[in-house]
């Protein structure tokens, strides 16, 4: 349709003196508007913002994560604060207007950010893995091997095929069944957030389970502090006390102590069980199919990737460089393209070592020394 509407407003049809001929059926144009990859993604994202920002299909959590870290931060300042202030100190506001900041930026980035989607294979290349994986030498059928090892320090790895994106994942990537992509680094499929957590967003991720969890403590304890203060006077509050209980109503602080009270554990729980992955250099989905501790077969020989120390550790996962996104979802699709082929099929292939080698040297992928 949008083809349609752009030849009816071609200026060169306009301005031509002889009668024109009925435009053609939309199948025959030459003309097209040429589109961009993110327009035929074949993952199950959304976009907007002409592709420049991505999240997941099913992100419908993330209004209510919004909306409660909104409205709880809205009634402390607007209920605690102004007596905090008065009978404490002026820094409160302060200090959980900076939490409050840094908590949405780092939702909000976690949510928005691609998380290390691997683009799927083109025709070429999986037609090119097949027939790597079927040239066994064996005249008798047999089902294919859909796995393949590599070497990472002296540890053998297997890469998995994904059936879906048409290529052996590399290490620690994953194929995310709400997303319908493989994700590098896949951490896990956070609802709350509205997205995968992987390798590029991880660290957005981390900040903002651990700046909510500051935040929360910091609610939770000046909303105490401020209804004992009320309560049993004190410090300076027997003005405070002689008010009408009206004019500051409690309702708030019962609704905001619920929310604080049974989120700040749970979260809490998170960030120090998160600080534990990133120290080990561990994904969250490492951990539980225990993929490093003999838990899934293996010989449970420690986790390959961690350098053994756990500053080390917090530098590669938190600090490395940010890995570029390997969708290139503003490109354009090749304007003719009769075939509807895999939109990625031109970036850059990440680094599948799996495609050319089955068996590397020691170190090959091992983690860059810092
Ligand atoms: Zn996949
Ligand atoms: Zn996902």
């Amino acid at each position: 349709m949008k083809n349609c509407e752009y030849h009816q407003i071609d200026p060169q049809t306009l301005s031509t003196p002889n009668p024109t001929p009925p435009p053609p059926p939309c199948a025959e144009r030459t003309i097209t508007r040429a589109k961009r990859k993110w327009e035929a993604f074949p993952g199950r994202n959304r976009f907007c913002c002409d592709g420049r920002i991505i999240f997941a299909r099913q992100s419908g959590v993330l209004p209510l994560t919004l909306g409660l870290i909104l409205v709880t931060s809205t009634l402390f300042f607007i209920f605690d604060c102004p007596f905090l202030v008065e009978h404490l100190t002026s820094c409160i506001p302060v200090i959980g207007g900076v939490l409050f900041v840094f908590v949405v930026i780092s939702l909000l980035q976690t949510s928005f950010t691609d998380p290390g989607i691997l683009p799927r294979a083109g025709l070429d290349e999986a037609a090119d893995i097949e027939r790597q994986i079927d040239n066994s030498g064996s005249s008798s059928y047999r089902p294919p091997p859909r796995t393949k090892e590599i070497l990472i320090r002296q540890q053998v790895v297997k890469l998995k095929y994904c059936f879906t994106c048409k290529m052996f994942r590399p290490p620690r990537t994953s194929h995310c069944s709400l997303c319908d992509n493989c994700v590098e680094r896949f951490d896990h499929h956070c609802p709350w957030v509205g997205n995968c957590v992987g390798k590029r967003n991880y660290r957005f991720f981390y900040s903002f389970i651990v700046s909510l969890s500051f935040l929360t403590a910091f609610i939770f304890g000046c909303v105490t502090t401020h209804l004992v203060m009320r309560s049993q006077g004190g410090n300076g509050v027997i003005f405070a006390l002689q008010e009408s209980p009206a004019r500051y109503p409690f309702s708030h602080c019962q609704l905001e102590l619920v929310v604080c009270f049974f989120s700040v554990w749970s979260i809490l729980g998170l960030s120090g069980f998160h600080t534990y992955l990133v120290a080990s250099n561990l994904t969250t989905n490492e951990d539980i199919k225990g993929s490093w501790s003999g838990k899934s077969g293996s010989e449970g020989s420690g986790n390959p990737y961690s350098y053994n120390n756990i500053f080390t550790n917090c530098c590669v996962v938190l600090c490395g460089p940010m890995p570029p996104s390997l969708i290139d979802r503003r490109g354009f699709l090749p304007p003719d393209d009769a075939v509807p082929a895999p939109p990625l099929a031109e970036i850059e292939q990440p680094p599948l070592e799996a495609k050319s080698d089955i068996n590397m040297g020691p170190g090959h992928l091992s983690p860059a020394p810092l």
